[in-house]
């Protein structure tokens, strides 16, 4: 079968074309064909050997998911559906932000981790992406995207924070980072790639080890007893060890402190009291805050925080020297909005069935 150069880092790429008897560096020639200028033909690779693009021809592919459907919000907001086999379906969201755009991926089909106000979660899940499809959505975005007048690329911030739990498929997710920090790639510093996770903690090790880019951790409730409720990988990994990971991690992170991610659900850790309780949960771990106002979707049972609320729970932060900001809604006439993504998923947890039948007795 044809390899899929989608899937290799530099270092594979370098290890395939020796294999193919040619020199190491042709592989950087190569990575920026493939990722700087989208091009999937070798045919059109001019400054490749006639030879070799031949051999590359024969052997190899550049095949990313297969574009099913592209949306434009009117707030300039984008969004690509990709298709990944068998009737699942990817979303890949674009939101431009001043001089700032960020591309905002997906890591897995669905999710397993089953959080309740998610939309994903609630899908099921799948499977894992692969590289190549990881990948893949920069690769289509960049392409529809470019550069700017000032010849700089148009995406120039990645976060992992698409559908599915990035820590759960850290393999992929690992190889598709090469990509993205290579300068060969996508150029991108570790600044500027956010992975945001629920907590594996084992995993979050890892990534310390292996690239610690900057860091997004979905906190969501101040206490064990909500967050085992709403996050149930808590069960598992509670507060207390994901913190002392969160600390472990910014030894090596590119940023001085976390982002926790708090989705606002209306009357269920919404309160000044949550709040607080937050203050004294985090006093040990240099951090920011992205509250996040809940969004609906079809099947879910919360409702989002009024302003006001939102307002007051921020106030208490604010008051005690923290850094917040609220998470604006952005491309929500393409349901591209956080929590929102929904893609096409057939559900091989069968999740769903157990919950139409757990909600029905
Ligand atoms: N699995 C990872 C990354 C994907 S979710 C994680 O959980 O962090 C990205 C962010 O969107 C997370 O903070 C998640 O909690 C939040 N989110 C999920 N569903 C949402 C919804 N319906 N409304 C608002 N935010 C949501
Ligand atoms: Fe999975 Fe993240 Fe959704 Fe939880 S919030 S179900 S971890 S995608």
């Amino acid at each position: 079968m044809a390899v899929n150069l989608l899937d290799l880092n530099l270092a594979q790429l370098e290890t395939y074309v020796e294999g193919l008897g040619e020199k190491r560096f042709r592989a950087r020639q190569l990575m920026r064909w493939i990722h700087l200028y989208g091009q999937d033909d070798f045919t059109q690779m001019s400054d490749l050997a006639r030879s070799l693009r031949e051999k590359l021809s024969l052997e190899a592919v550049v095949a990313p998911p297969r574009l099913l459907a592209s949306h434009e919000s009117d707030d300039g907001t984008r969004k690509w559906v990709l298709e990944v086999g068998a009737g699942n379906a990817i979303e890949t969201v674009f939101i431009p932000e001043g001089d700032r755009g960020t591309l905002c991926v997906s890591s897995q089909v669905g999710c397993a981790l089953a959080c309740t106000f998610c939309s994903t979660g609630h899908q099921g899940f799948n499977r894992n992406l692969t590289t190549a499809e990881i990948i893949g959505q920069l690769w289509w975005a960049n392409r529809a995207l470019g550069r700017d007048p000032k010849g700089e690329r148009v995406i120039s911030n990645v976060v992992m924070m698409g559908m599915g739990e990035p820590l759960a498929n850290l393999d992929n997710v690992d190889a598709a980072l090469d990509i993205m920090l290579d300068d060969f790639g996508y150029g991108l510093s570790r600044r500027r790639v956010t992975l945001s996770t629920s907590g594996i903690v084992p995993a979050l090790d890892r990534l310390r080890e292996r690239h610690p880019v900057a860091l997004a951790v979905s906190l969501h409730a101040p206490n064990d007893a909500l967050r085992d409720q709403i996050v149930p990988i808590n069960r598992k990994y509670p507060l207390a060890e994901l913190l002392a990971a969160c600390r472990r991690y910014l030894e090596a992170a590119p940023r001085d402190f976390v982002t926790f991610e708090y989705v606002m659900l209306q009357g269920v850790n919404d309160s000044p009291a949550h709040a607080r309780e937050l203050l004294a949960l985090v006093a040990d771990t240099p951090c920011k805050f992205n509250l996040i106002p809940f969004n609906p979707f079809p099947g879910s049972n919360y409702r989002r925080s009024r302003p006001e609320a939102i307002q007051a729970f921020r106030d208490v932060l604010m008051q005690a020297g923290y850094v917040v900001t609220v998470r604006r809604t952005r491309g929500d006439d393409i349901d591209a909005a956080c929590g929102q993504l929904a893609g096409q998923v057939l559900d091989k947890s069968r999740r769903a069935e157990r919950m139409a039948r757990e909600a029905g007795r």
